[in-house]
């Protein structure tokens, strides 16, 4: 495959995409998912990518040196490597659940790994993954001893690449119920089959942490809880009340069962919309010590970062107004098409709009089993600000 004339600089700089409108001409018959080699429009070796004609990426890189082909033999040296830099990233003892692989940004693009406890949750989410499909739960279970393993292919970026939505067993047998996995001494249930993402939010884990640190003796309103983990965490720090909000029945259901686990009394759980809760809130006079708010991706993509800022702006006003003085909201923003800078403008339009002064007390990103490559900026989806209302 040849690349227009100018086009080869992202692969020099080890950027893994090439898009579609960068390619010159293909040749032969590559079929989805075979591994290509990427030349410039003069003809020298780029790199070895795996070719995913539906996509407007059409390839990802997978190798940056001619004599490293994109092997099996290649996919289990990656499959180690990734898993052996997770050791020492979080404290032993923190927890048995961790991304072990990150895709692009471990240098398996497409590629999602989670362990909870005794279980591995694989993601294939590009056509170059789908192809590693038949050994990967082999592979993994060889290097980790973890053997069962489980199918979470239903991303909807799945779509993009022309591949179909998959859930199962991979390897070992099928979950019977969620697993328990511990976080900083706390007992959580994962639903792995069929809960978001892979089940857990493993990203906010060290977001948590500082949660827990800030919430002692606070009224906590916790917007988009999910199964719970922030709210769990502020109980354990002290918090004396925490409401959660969540649009999800079967999240809140787990949540509720995870503040049992944990003997942790003082949590109210809400199904509803966040939008108008924030609304009903302000009208019913409520106001609270510590605000979390961790909405869904507004924009996947920059193309919906308009929309998205819109989204952002609301639940960030309607949140302010409830903040008692010396309050503090931590808000996040998962929406790979949002940059930590232009979610920064968007929150200081948010409290200009609520009439309120704040200082930046923390900045939040993914915890370190989420590694961010330099040359791949676009893995840094997640970013959070700790506001103090002056
Ligand atoms: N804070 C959670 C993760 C949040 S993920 C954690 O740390 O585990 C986003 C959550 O928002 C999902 O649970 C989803 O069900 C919920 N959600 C999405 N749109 C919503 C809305 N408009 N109102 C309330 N909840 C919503």
């Amino acid at each position: 495959m040849k690349l227009r004339p100018g086009r080869e600089r992202s692969l020099e700089r080890r950027h893994p995409w090439v898009f579609s409108g960068a390619i010159a001409s293909v040749e032969g018959d590559a079929a989805p998912g075979d591994v290509v080699q990427v030349q410039s429009a003069d003809g020298a070796f780029l790199a070895w990518a795996a070719f995913s004609p539906a996509s407007q990426i059409r390839c990802r890189a997978l190798s940056f040196a001619e004599d490293a082909f994109p092997d099996d033999g290649w996919l289990r040296e990656q499959l180690a490597r990734s898993i052996d830099r997770r050791s020492g990233l979080v404290a032993s003892g923190v927890t048995n659940a961790l991304r072990l692989v990150h895709a692009e940004s471990d240098g398996l693009p497409g590629l999602i790994v989670d362990r909870y406890a005794d279980w591995l949750v694989v993601q294939l989410l590009s056509m170059g993954a789908e192809r590693w499909r038949p050994g990967i739960a082999a592979a993994l279970a060889h290097i980790t001893g973890c053997g069962q393993v489980f199918e979470r292919s239903d991303a909807e970026v799945r779509a993009l690449e022309g591949l179909p939505s998959r859930t199962g067993v991979l390897k070992g047998e099928a979950p019977h119920g969620p697993v328990e996995v511990t976080e900083h001494g706390l007992r959580l249930l994962v639903d792995i089959a069929s809960g978001q993402k892979t089940g857990f939010y493993l990203d906010q884990r060290d977001n948590r942490v500082r949660i827990r640190e800030i919430a002692p003796g606070g009224d906590v309103l916790n917007c988009f809880c999910y199964t719970g983990g922030f709210a769990l965490a502020a109980l354990a720090g002290g918090a004396r009340s925490v409401l959660s909000v969540d649009s999800s029945g079967t999240a809140l259901a787990l949540a509720r069962k995870n503040a049992r686990l944990n003997d942790l009394a003082g949590a109210e759980w809400l199904e509803a919309d966040v939008f108008a809760t924030l609304r009903a809130l302000r009208d019913a006079g409520r106001t609270f010590d510590l605000i979390v708010l961790d909405p869904p991706k507004f924009a996947p993509t920059a193309r919906q970062a308009q929309a998205a800022a819109r989204g952002y702006k609301d639940i960030n006003l309607n949140a302010m107004k409830l903040l008692r003085s010396g309050g503090v909201l931590a808000t996040f923003s998962c929406s790979g098409g949002i940059s930590a800078e232009l979610f920064q403008k968007i929150v200081a339009g948010a409290a200009a709009d609520a009439g309120i002064s704040a200082t930046i007390d923390d900045r939040f990103a993914a915890a370190a089993d989420h590694p961010v490559l330099l040359e791949f900026p676009e893995g840094e989806y997640l970013k959070g600000l700790l506001l103090r209302k002056r």
